[in-house]
């Protein structure tokens, strides 16, 4: 480990430099108003040990939402409100090579039911399933609880992404309407998507989402404080769906050059791990035609193979 550190710290900044050069192929996200504003040139990477030890370059400091990315712990939270029974009687277990707001797959898996809980529809069915008697309690839960895996008391929403996105999601609208009437949900239209909106823009850093990668690098433990914070079989579920679907549909194409289980964000966010060492952070806004930080995908591309991370 020791080796591989020092190398680390000594070639990150020079590898993202490299990266950085990327940025110009893509485009910041602009469907969601407030997200257009982003700075498309910015790139920043935070990597973890079991320490606590970090590893960080470029605009490291950069804040941002974490969009889909928040989808991988509403997905774990709500495997431990419910159990997997009733999580997976909502949605499938399949990937799908589609973009991330597909309506066409919706239906694949059993009528109504949406393929994953990592495409929209599923991740919107994944908000209806978090303990609460009204939104606002659901959304308490959410925030403690994201703030608990990254360590950091200070997460809050916001506002102005929530509003924008809440004020544009036309398609997400539509999404949790067409589950209304399958019978995926049980609650309201409105509160779901109020809860949906709310942990996509919970803001942080690319320090908080090294910490909340190193737990789930650590199967659920926070190495750092040396405590459980996730059962272990809801960390695997979780990672099997990163790993298959969790680049949208680049997951294949990910897979083949990375190797190593992540979860993107249309905020230009990038959360991966290798598994049993390191819990991985980066932003980069500027996003290729598949919905992933070009900058980002290159840097970990390099990364993968300096380090031969691939887990095959
Ligand atoms: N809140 C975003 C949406 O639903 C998340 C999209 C994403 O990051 O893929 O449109």
């Amino acid at each position: 480990h020791a080796e591989t550190w020092k190398q680390l710290k000594d070639h990150l900044p020079q590898w993202v430099t490299e990266s950085k050069a990327h940025t110009s192929d893509g485009h910041v996200a602009s469907y969601i108003p407030e997200l257009a504003n982003a700075p498309a040139d910015v790139l920043g990477i935070c990597i973890m040990d079991t320490e606590g030890n970090i590893s960080v370059a470029g605009e490291s400091d950069f804040r941002f939402t974490l969009q889909s990315i928040s989808k991988v712990f509403t997905l774990i939270l709500a495997l431990m409100d419910n159990g997997e029974e009733i999580v997976f009687s909502k949605v499938g277990m399949e990937p799908t090579g589609d973009d991330f707001n597909s309506m066409l797959k919706l239906e694949l898996v059993e009528p109504g039911i949406p393929f994953n809980p990592l495409i929209n529809a599923g991740a919107i069915a994944i908000s209806s399933l978090i303990a609460g008697s009204n939104p606002t309690e659901q959304v308490e839960r959410i925030l403690h609880f994201f703030r608990d895996i990254a360590h950091n008391p200070s997460l809050e929403i916001n506002q102005s992404v929530f509003r924008s996105e809440s004020d544009t999601a036309h398609r997400n609208r539509s999404l949790a309407y067409f589950l209304k009437d399958n019978g995926v949900l049980d609650r309201e239209v409105d509160d779901v998507l109020h809860v949906y909106f709310s942990h996509c823009s919970v803001e942080v850093n690319c320090t908080d989402l090294a910490r909340m990668a190193l737990v789930l690098a650590h199967n659920g433990v926070d190495p750092i404080r040396n405590q459980r914070l996730i059962p272990r079989r809801f960390v695997q579920i979780a990672k099997t769906f990163m790993f298959t679907c969790g680049m949208y549909n680049a997951s294949g194409e990910f897979a083949m050059n990375v190797g190593l289980p992540a979860k993107s964000g249309v905020s230009g966010s990038i959360l991966t791990m290798v598994p049993g060492q390191y819990g991985i952070g980066l932003v980069g806004p500027a996003l290729n035609r598949k919905g992933n930080s070009t900058a980002g995908v290159h840097l970990l591309g390099t990364l993968s193979q300096e380090f031969d991370w691939s887990l095959f």
